[in-house]
């Protein structure tokens, strides 16, 4: 294991995590934790679409998954994901869940922090009938892929070290439905520039 740093502000913070001998992309460290049991399936398509996502802004991800992870992370060296609610196939969110975002990023006094929260009930709601009564294999693909969008977009923040938003279906302020369930989606050029500054 080496110390690499190749971008400058937060980035370099989070990339002061770990470069693996060999790996021909930086990885982007993610500390995830889940409040209820993730599906499994559904959990290594998330990976494998964050993956292709992560790709053209030249990362790949390495993900400790935790009991526990600290409520706040001013100092850390990697990215901490709070996953929140049912993040499984079992039992879809069939009511309108009260909180309407599907994930954010922690900011306190202005400045952003390296730690993400995702709405699996929100996410589950959105989509709605897309998974339910379906397929397993084929909602657990659907769901794995909406969980990694919604990470993506947060990710974006973090790693551009910015509030804003793109004009890209993944980075616009709102992620729709329809970019949830696209067959595939990506940061486009802008967003990818942004995040190599
Ligand atoms: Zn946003």
């Amino acid at each position: 294991m080496r110390i690499c740093s190749l971008f400058g502000g937060l980035a370099a913070v989070l990339l002061a995590g770990v470069c693996w001998p060999h790996d021909p992309l930086p990885s982007v460290v993610l500390f995830a934790h889940f409040e209820t049991s993730p599906d499994k399936k559904a959990l290594w398509h998330m990976q494998q679409e964050l993956d292709s996502i992560l790709a053209p802004a030249g990362f790949k991800t390495a993900w400790v998954i935790a009991p526990e992870i600290p409520a706040t992370c001013r100092d850390c060296h990697l990215t901490n994901i709070r996953f929140l609610g049912r993040c499984d196939i079992k039992r879809p969110a069939r009511e309108l869940v009260s909180a309407n975002w599907l994930g954010r990023t922690i900011t306190s006094e202005g400045e952003l922090f390296p730690f993400v929260e995702v709405n699996c009930n929100r996410i589950e709601w959105l989509l709605g009938i897309a998974i339910e009564d379906r397929q397993p294999a084929w909602s657990e693909q659907v769901l794995g892929r909406a969980f990694a969008r919604v990470l993506a977009h947060e990710l974006y923040h973090v790693l551009a070290n910015t509030k804003g938003h793109g004009a890209s279906l993944l980075t616009r302020k709102q992620l729709s439905r329809e970019a949830l369930l696209a067959q595939h989606l990506s940061f486009d050029m802008e967003d990818i520039a942004r995040i190599r500054r």
